[in-house]
């Protein structure tokens, strides 16, 4: 008998699968078999498993099981075709993750962590501290759930849930290769995006990895004084240390590296601030992406200014471009810089 007892399935990948079946005494090629049932089909039923023999089933029914994570509780946007998903992992800690439904894009904005170390001023998930990294098997199971429950292919997965994905690198990045691979969820590398709030080491070697998911840098300031307010790491990995080395990338228009924008009124969001950070950015390829602020419980309110900080950034871009994030679910907060688990 095997020692795995209660080992969830999801969340191991290719190899740990085969592994998994040659340790029990099974060919190697029934992991890629449960490979494509868990994340191909999304299949969580062993018994639904046509191609795996009876041994194997019941194997695995004894050793390991195949939970999804549980949908504690669903908050339905009036506004838009958005759903706010609250789960509750085995150890009873509260997650979030958002379905947002435009057209043919089905976009799942998925948490990393429970909680948050890094603190940013203008968020809730920071409010809360940091209680511990999801596993990769508790990244997965937020898609899987979320994907029965909707019906509706997912296009898109933004690492922008709570925590900080490149604190959480190692799972976060085996989940993104389950997700890009072709006997798995198949999604493009061009479909996920890790955002970051600019953890200088992780940074280094997700290039150095050559990672080709999208890399998004929060950096919702024009230059270090406001943004060691805002995102307090920034006193130790500041602007240009973070800019330095996302020059040595090699970003083009074809594969542009995004920085996020948070606009906050009085704090962030005045022509100069525009025009400083046209400045800061010059030179590199790349997006920015305007987010309003969807106000929390705290100081912080949404900018006046959008029109004219986008008009100014515009008149002074050079080889970037500049969009604006529609804000989606703001009535279940679930928008941006809103995810926390309140109820907990
Ligand atoms: S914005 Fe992101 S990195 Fe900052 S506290 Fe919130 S979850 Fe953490």
């Amino acid at each position: 008998m095997s020692s795995d007892t209660n080992i969830n399935l999801i969340g191991k990948n290719l190899q740990e699968l085969e592994e998994l079946c040659e340790k029990n005494n099974f060919p190697k090629f029934h992991g890629m078999q449960l490979f494509k049932w868990l994340y191909n089909k999304t299949n969580t039923s062993i018994k639904d498993m046509t191609n795996i023999p009876e041994k194997l089933k019941t194997v695995i029914s004894h050793n390991y099981n195949i939970n999804l994570i549980k949908v504690e509780q669903k908050f339905y946007s009036k506004e838009d075709d958005t759903i706010k998903y609250l789960f509750k992992t085995k150890d009873k800690r509260l997650i979030e993750s958002v379905s947002m439904i435009d057209d043919s894009r089905h976009t799942l904005c998925i948490s990393s962590q429970i909680g948050c170390s890094v603190d940013c001023s203008f968020c809730s998930t920071g409010k809360m501290g940091i209680i511990r990294n999801l596993d990769t098997g508790e990244i997965i199971e937020q898609i899987i759930s979320i994907k029965h429950n909707r019906k509706k292919p997912i296009t898109n997965i933004v690492f922008m849930g709570m925590g900080e994905p490149f604190l959480n690198y190692n799972n976060v990045i085996k989940a993104c290769e389950i997700l890009t691979s072709p006997a798995g969820f198949n999604l493009s590398t061009k479909r996920i995006t890790i955002s970051t709030s600019g953890i200088l080491p992780k940074i280094e070697r997700y290039i150095n990895e050559k990672q080709k998911y999208k890399l998004a840098i929060s950096l919702n300031a024009s230059n270090n004084t406001m943004r060691n307010q805002l995102i307090p790491i920034n006193k130790k990995w500041p602007i240009e240390d973070i800019l330095n080395t996302i020059k040595k990338y090699q970003f083009n228009k074809y594969k542009p590296i995004m920085f996020e924008y948070v606009l906050i009124n009085g704090i962030n969001d005045s022509s100069n601030n525009a025009k400083e950070l046209a400045s800061l950015l010059k030179g590199i390829p790349c997006k920015i992406n305007i987010i309003p602020y969807n106000t929390i419980n705290n100081d912080y309110k949404r900018s006046k200014n959008i029109e004219i900080f986008i008009n100014t950034l515009n008149k002074y871009k050079s080889n970037f471009r500049v969009l604006i994030r529609k804000n989606k679910g703001q009535d279940i907060n679930a928008a941006c810089g809103q995810l926390a688990t309140n109820n907990e």
